[in-house]
C-alpha cells in the first residue's frame, strides 16, 4: 500500500477548517493601516519634512541627511505605535524573490539600559552582504558588499512587527543588483520623453507616470498533497502525471462559484493585502480546475510592482494557514492552463489624464493618437527585447501553447482603430498639406473608436500585446515573474520612442517649416507604415499565424537560451545606455544571470525526474509487476495448459507492457544523466542553457510519456504520487 500518498489522501479528508462568515470590518476601516503613506506621513512628520518626501517622490529631489533623520524618527514612532520592534531594507534581488534583513530599533545603553534608535542613516542605506545574490560577475570576489538605498517613492509598510523600507540594491561599485534600479530609470526616462511630448499639447503637463495593473494567476493545492509530491515541492511543477479524466474540457470552473475553503484563504491573504495598501479588487476563478486570479486597480508602475512582488509573498504565508500551497509557477500541470500574470500598462499625467484614451476634445485626440502609435512602433522596433522580457524556464511551457499568447509579439488593436490609421495613413500625404478641415475630421473620428472598444467585451484574447479601450495589456508575463522585467523594456522603448518622434516632428516645423499638427500627422503617418508588420488581429494560437508571422519576418523564439539573445544586442545596448536604464556592464551581467537561472531550474527538473523515475515509478511498478507474475504463476499451477493459456495471456500482456515501459524510462534516465555530465563541462553561460535545453529537456518528455503510461496499468493503491484528479478536483 501506498503510504504517501493516502496518508496524504486521508489528512486531506480530514482536514478541518473554518467556515467563512460574514466579514466582520469594513475594508474601508482598515485598508492601507499598515503603509506608512500620505496619512501617516501628515500624522507623524512635520510639514518640511512631509513637503520634502513628497517633492521627492514626484520630482526626485534629493533628500538632505537632516530632512532624513526627521523621517527616520516619525517612521520608527509610527511604526513603534504599530507593535514593531524591528526594520529592514526590503528589495528585489535578481534571484526572482524579495530581500530583507532584520534588526532591531534597540540599542543598549552604557548604563545597561537600551533605547529606541533609527536614524536617517539606517533609513537611507543598509550594507548587506551581496555575496548570496546572483550578480553575474559584477562583484568582485574582495568586495562582497552591497548596498540598498531608500527608494522614497515607494512607501514604507509593516508585515509581522517589521518595518519594510523599499530599495534599491546596488553593488560597492554602484551597478545595480536588483530590478528595481533600473525599473526606476526607465520610469524616469519615459517621465521625461513623455512631458516633452506632452508639451506639444498641453503645456500643464510636467510629470508623466507609469501605470500598472497586474492581474495574478495561481493555483491552490492541499498542503499533504504536495508534500507528497517531490517533483511540485522543488521545481513548482508536476513533472510526471497522466491527465485526470476530467479536466477542463467541460470549462465549468471558469468564472464559478469560488470553493468555499478557497474563498476562506482569498479573503485571508486579501485583508493582509489590503492593510498593505494593495488596492486588491477582484477575485475569481480561472479556466483550469483550481486555478484562481486576484487583480488590483492599477497604480504607478514602481508601487504596483512592489505591490505585486508583496502579494505574492503575501500568498505564500497566508496558505500556510489555510493548509494550502500556492503554486505560482507558469505550468504546475500537464494538459491543462497554466498561468500568466496580465499586465495592463498606460502612461498618466500630472493633471489626471490618462494618455492613451482619448478626450472630448480634437487635441486631446492627437496627443492620444500620438502615443498609441508610439507604442505600436516602438513594440515594431524592439519586439524581440519584449520577447526576451518574458522568458523563463516555467513560460516557455505556455508561450505558444494554445492557452497563452505566443512567443510571436504581435499588437492587436481592434478593427476600429485599425481603419482610423488606414485612413490617416491614406489621407496624410508626405509632403502636401491638410486643409484645416481635414485635419479636425481626421482628430474628431479617432474620438470615437476607443469608447467602442471599451464597451465591447469580445475581445482578442490571443494577442500577446492588446490594446483595450485605455491601456495596453501585455499577457503573455509568466504568473511567477517579478513585474519589473516587462516594465523596465516596455517603459524603456517607449521613452526612446517619444524621443525620436520629438526629435522629427521638431524637425519637419523647423527645416520644413510645417506646423505642428501637419508634422505630427506626417511622422505618425510613417509609423503606422513602418510598423504594420507587428499588428495582427487574427487568431494567434492558429498555425497560420506561425507561417503569416514568418512571412513579414516576425521573430518565434521558442525557447528561453535564445530568446535571451536580444538582452545584448547591439540595439538593446544602444537603447539602455542612451536613455542612462543600464549600463552595458549591467546589460551583461542580467543576461548572464538569467541564463543560469535557465540553466539551473532545468538542472533541478531533470535531477527530480531522474529520481522520482528511479525511486519512485520504477519500484512501483515492479512491485505491481511482481503480483501480476505471482498471479501467473498461481494460474499455472492450478490450470492444465489450455486452460492456463485462457487464463493468463492479459496478464502476460501486462507483464511485458511493465518492462517495456520500464526499459524504455530507464534508458532514458541513463542516456539524460550522460546528457547532463557532458552538458556541465560547458563553461560558457549560453552554451551550457543551449546545451540544458536541447540536449537534457528533450528527455523529459519520453520519461514521462512511459511513466504516465505506467501510472495508467499499475493498481491504484499502489501508486505513489497523488495523481492529478487528485490534486486539482479535491478542494
Ligand atoms: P480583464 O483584462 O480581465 O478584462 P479589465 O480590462 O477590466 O480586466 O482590467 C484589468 C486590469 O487593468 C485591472 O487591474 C485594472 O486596474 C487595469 N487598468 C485599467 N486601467 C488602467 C490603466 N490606465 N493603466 C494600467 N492599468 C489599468
Ligand atoms: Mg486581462
Amino acid at each position: 500500500m501506498s503510504t504517501i500518498r493516502f496518508k496524504a489522501l486521508e489528512s486531506l479528508i480530514n482536514r478541518a477548517y473554518e467556515p467563512v462568515g460574514p466579514a466582520i470590518e469594513k475594508i474601508s476601516d482598515y485598508y492601507g493601516k499598515h503603509v506608512f503613506g500620505d496619512i501617516a506621513m501628515r500624522e507623524y512628520m512635520s510639514k518640511e519634512a512631509f513637503e520634502k518626501v513628497q517633492g521627492a517622490i514626484v520630482h526626485g529631489t534629493q533628500i538632505e541627511r537632516e530632512i532624513a533623520d526627521q523621517v527616520a524618527s516619525s517612521m520608527k514612532a509610527w511604526a513603534m505605535n504599530h507593535g514593531c520592534t524591528h526594520y529592514t531594507h526590503w528589495f528585489q534581488p535578481l534571484n526572482g524573490a524579495t530581500a530583507e534583513k532584520h534588526d532591531a530599533f534597540f540599542e543598549p545603553l552604557p548604563d545597561g539600559r537600551a533605547i529606541e534608535n533609527f536614524s536617517g542613516s539606517n533609513l537611507i542605506q543598509q550594507e548587506p552582504d551581496a555575496s548570496s545574490f546572483p550578480s553575474g560577475g559584477i562583484r568582485n570576489t574582495f568586495e562582497a558588499r552591497g548596498y540598498t538605498a531608500w527608494d522614497p517613492t515607494s512607501p514604507a509598510f509593516i508585515i509581522s512587527g517589521t518595518l519594510c523600507i523599499p530599495t534599491i540594491f546596488v553593488s560597492y561599485t554602484g551597478e545595480a543588483l536588483d530590478f528595481k534600479t533600473p525599473l526606476l530609470k526607465a520610469l524616469h526616462a519615459l517621465d521625461k520623453a513623455a512631458v516633452d511630448v506632452c508639451q506639444y499639447f498641453d503645456k500643464n503637463v510636467t510629470k508623466v507616470s507609469a501605470t500598472l495593473g497586474w492581474e495574478q494567476e495561481y493555483f491552490l493545492i492541499d498542503e499533504a498533497l504536495y508534500h507528497a509530491r517531490p517533483d511540485l515541492a522543488l521545481t513548482g511543477r508536476t513533472l510526471f502525471g497522466h491527465s485526470p479524466a476530467k479536466g477542463q474540457q467541460l470549462e465549468d470552473h471558469y468564472f464559478g462559484s469560488i470553493p468555499e475553503r478557497a474563498n476562506g484563504y482569498m479573503r485571508d491573504f486579501e485583508s493582509e493585502c489590503l492593510r498593505l495598501g494593495i488596492p486588491i479588487k477582484t477575485r475569481h476563478n480561472e479556466v483550469a480546475p483550481n486555478q484562481f486570479e486576484c487583480a488590483p486597480i492599477f497604480e504607478e508602475a514602481n508601487l504596483a510592482v512592489d505591490h505585486n512582488q508583496l502579494l505574492m509573498d503575501m500568498m505564500h504565508k497566508v496558505a500556510r494557514r489555510h493548509k494550502f500551497r500556492v503554486l505560482l509557477h507558469e505550468k504546475p500541470f500537464a494538459g491543462i492552463n497554466g498561468s500568466g500574470k496580465h499586465n495592463n500598462w498606460s502612461m498618466s499625467t500630472n493633471t489626471g489624464k490618462n494618455l492613451l484614451s482619448p478626450g472630448k476634445t480634437p487635441k486631446n485626440n492627437l496627443q492620444f493618437l500620438t502615443f498609441f502609435i508610439s507604442t505600436v512602433k516602438a513594440v515594431h522596433e524592439h519586439a524581440d527585447l519584449l520577447r526576451s522580457a518574458i522568458a523563463s524556464a516555467g513560460n516557455d511551457h505556455r508561450l505558444g501553447a494554445n492557452e497563452a499568447p505566443p512567443a510571436i509579439i504581435s499588437a492587436f488593436i481592434g478593427s476600429q482603430l485599425t481603419s482610423v490609421l488606414d485612413e490617416l495613413e491614406a489621407k496624410v500625404k508626405s509632403g502636401t498639406k491638410m486643409t484645416p478641415d481635414e485635419k479636425t475630421e481626421l482628430k474628431l473620428n479617432i474620438g470615437k473608436i476607443p469608447q467602442i472598444l471599451l464597451d465591447n467585451t469580445d475581445r482578442n484574447r490571443t494577442s500577446p500585446f492588446a490594446f483595450t479601450g485605455n491601456k495596453f495589456e501585455f499577457r503573455a508575463v509568466g504568473s511567477s515573474a517579478n513585474c519589473s522585467l516587462a516594465m523596465t523594456v516596455l517603459n524603456t522603448i517607449m521613452a526612446q520612442q517619444l524621443k525620436e518622434f520629438k526629435v522629427e516632428v521638431d524637425g519637419l516645423i523647423n527645416k520644413k517649416k510645417l506646423d505642428k499638427d501637419e508634422a505630427i500627422f506626417q511622422v505618425l503617418r510613417r509609423y503606422i507604415t513602418e510598423s504594420k508588420n507587428i499588428r495582427f488581429e487574427g487568431n494567434g494560437y492558429g498555425d497560420e499565424w506561425v507561417k503569416e508571422a514568418a512571412k513579414r519576418g516576425l521573430n518565434n523564439f521558442a525557447k528561453t537560451p535564445e530568446a535571451l539573445d536580444a538582452m545584448i544586442s547591439k540595439k538593446t545596448i544602444e537603447l539602455y545606455t542612451s536613455n542612462d536604464v543600464m549600463s552595458h556592464r549591467e546589460i551583461e551581467a542580467r543576461h548572464e544571470i538569467q541564463l543560469e537561472m535557465y540553466t539551473k531550474k532545468i538542472q533541478i527538473e531533470s535531477r527530480v525526474m531522474g529520481e522520482l523515475a528511479s525511486n519512485h515509478i520504477i519500484p512501483t511498478a515492479l512491485k505491481y509487476q511482481n503480483q501480476v507474475i505471482s498471479n501467473v504463476k498461481g494460474l499455472k499451477d492450478i490450470l492444465d495448459a489450455a486452460g492456463f493459456k485462457k487464463a493468463a495471456s492479459s496478464q502476460l500482456e501486462i507483464i511485458n507492457e511493465i518492462s517495456e515501459h520500464v526499459t524504455s524510462i530507464k534508458k532514458a534516465v541513463d542516456a539524460m544523466i550522460e546528457a547532463r555530465k557532458s552538458a556541465n563541462k560547458i563553461t560558457d553561460a549560453r552554451k551550457l542553457a543551449v546545451a540544458y535545453c536541447t540536449k537534457v529537456q528533450p528527455y523529459f518528455e519520453e520519461i514521462r510519456y512511459h511513466s504516465d503510461k505506467l501510472e495508467l496499468i499499475v493498481d491504484d493503491e499502489m501508486w505513489s504520487l497523488p495523481k492529478y484528479r487528485e490534486m486539482l478536483f479535491i478542494n
